[in-house]
């Protein structure tokens, strides 16, 4: 059972093979005896899980369960679920339990049924490509346990690769989906900007952030998505389009897909091993039908120092919010307020957010902002100009998704830039607000390389047809690690 993919799991469940409540169980078995040396999880919680299971079991027998009813998922520790701590990996909620839910949390679990497994380590506040700025300790990769799962949603990747979860959900403002599945052998999906909502998803830079699957196949990712996606009232950014079937693609051949290699993609930068893996890939590709052209992203090289100013600068913003008055942690001893602020926060948060929050509110500051923020925001056209000017030549881009396999637990942590540019291909995605994929496409030495798919504005049934054709020709995704029972 803990093999399966999604399709099999709810074909066993509507089957009758298993119940969703030894199905959960099975997971929650497993998360006991191996997470205390992955620490995958944050929090478990077996009663809330169980009968989340039960009242699936009840709609199977009735009937009216979905397509996705009973199958156990774990959730990033960024979306609110009601009675379920929400730590979003920060000292500042390290006791915080979320009084409502997310919308994904409302959509996944209540309208779809799919069971809470549990929530998962990340960065904080999803800071991070390493998984090791977490209040809650590093995560380690199940692939090599000395090494890190990526980030910032590595605590879903590692708890999808070591199969303490059938699939999970990250969330992606510079490529913390992408990045973490690639380093994992994970599919992942970045939706466009605006399908997934973002209510009760803590916000870290809201006009990049995005909810998205994280699993085994780009079939879950697109079953997962379907459960995900839609207009939402209550987030200002997300888009009223008619609903969509995600899955309605996937089997379409590839011939006369004409996919775009930026040829900054492909210059220096990038390690040897995952170059060569890529190549591969390419090769399938055109094997598989599909012409390969040649596109440019010119000011791909600036996306990082952009995002490095505009993610910042929101994030000074929306972390505000934590002050010690409205929730979270407050310092125990404070002498008047504006002591209590800064002694809160000073505690409440780590090394890395502080950074940041101090990086955002400089650029903003009256006298820096046109020569940061706004400057920043002039590169962020500039690059998304780039990519309408790439999809005039093909349907998809293609390249890697990170430019490294997964590195050693502390190789980056003393680099804030070196840490940085592990999401040199990724960053330019969310700038644009395009949806992006990662999927597995072999192994350098030991570790998994993962291939990025890049598509235009709302193609996301095109790009998990193009990563799904891949997977039924390859096995790659289909590989676990070892040492894991
Ligand atoms: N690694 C990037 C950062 O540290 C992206 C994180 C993310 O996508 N949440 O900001």
């Amino acid at each position: 059972m803990i093999d399966k993919t999604l399709k099999q799991l709810a074909q066993a469940l509507a089957a009758k093979e298993i119940s969703s409540v030894e199905l959960s169980t099975l997971f929650l078995d497993r998360i006991e005896r191996l997470n205390p040396d992955i620490n995958a999880f944050v929090t478990v919680d077996r009663e809330q899980t169980l009968s989340m299971a039960a009242a699936a079991d009840a709609r199977i027998a009735a009937g009216t369960a979905g397509p996705l009813t009973g199958i156990p998922i774990a959730q990033k520790d960024i979306f609110c679920a009601e009675g379920w701590r929400t730590t979003c990996g920060s000292k500042m909620l390290a006791d915080f339990v979320a009084p409502y839910n997310a919308t994904v949390i409302e959509k996944m679990h209540r309208d779809a049924g799919l069971v809470l497994l549990g929530k998962t380590n990340m960065d904080e506040f999803a800071m991070g490509s390493s998984n090791e700025t977490s209040f809650f300790g590093p995560v380690k990769n199940p692939w090599d346990r000395t090494r890190v799962p990526g980030g910032s949603s590595g605590g879903s990747a590692a708890a999808v690769a070591a199969r303490l979860a059938p699939a999970a959900t990250g969330t992606d403002t510079g490529g913390s989906i992408r990045q973490p599945a690639a380093l994992c052998n994970l599919t992942g999906l970045k939706p466009t900007y605006g399908v997934v909502s973002r209510y009760g998803m803590i916000a870290y830079a809201s006009s990049l952030d995005q909810g998205g699957p994280m699993g085994a196949t780009a079939e879950d990712c697109a079953l997962l998505l379907n459960t995900m996606a839609g207009f939402d009232v209550r987030d200002s950014t997300s888009l009223e389009r008619p609903a969509e079937d995600y899955t309605r693609n996937l089997e379409q051949p590839l011939a006369g897909l004409r996919i775009g290699l930026p040829k900054e993609f492909f210059a220096a930068g990038c390690d040897a091993g995952v170059m060569a893996t890529v190549q591969e890939a390419i090769n399938e590709y055109r094997r598989l039908g599909a012409t390969i052209v040649d596109v440019s992203l010119p000011n791909s090289h600036l996306s990082v120092p952009a995002y490095y100013v505009i993610a910042p600068a929101e994030a000074s913003s929306n972390l505000s919010r934590f002050d010690g008055v409205r929730y979270g942690y407050r310092a125990p001893d404070y002498g008047n307020l504006d002591d209590m602020y800064m002694k809160t926060r000073a505690q409440g948060f780590g090394e890395e957010v502080k950074r940041r929050i101090l990086i955002g509110t400089y650029v903003l500051s009256h006298g820096y902002y046109d020569a940061y923020y706004l400057q920043a925001q002039r590169i962020r056209r500039l690059i998304a100009n780039d990519f309408v000017e790439a999809f005039k030549s093909c349907d998809v881009i293609l390249g890697p998704t990170s430019p490294t396999t997964a590195f050693k637990l502390g190789e980056k942590s003393a680099d804030p830039v070196q840490m940085y540019l592990s999401d040199i291909y990724t960053i330019a995605v969310n700038l644009a607000g395009l949806p992006g994929m990662a999927l597995p496409c072999g192994f350098a030495g030991d570790l998994p390389v993962g291939l990025q798919l890049i598509g235009n504005y709302f193609d996301e049934a095109r790009l998990l047809n193009v990563a799904h054709r891949y997977q039924q020709a390859t096995d790659w995704h289909l590989r676990s690690p070892r040492g894991i029972e």
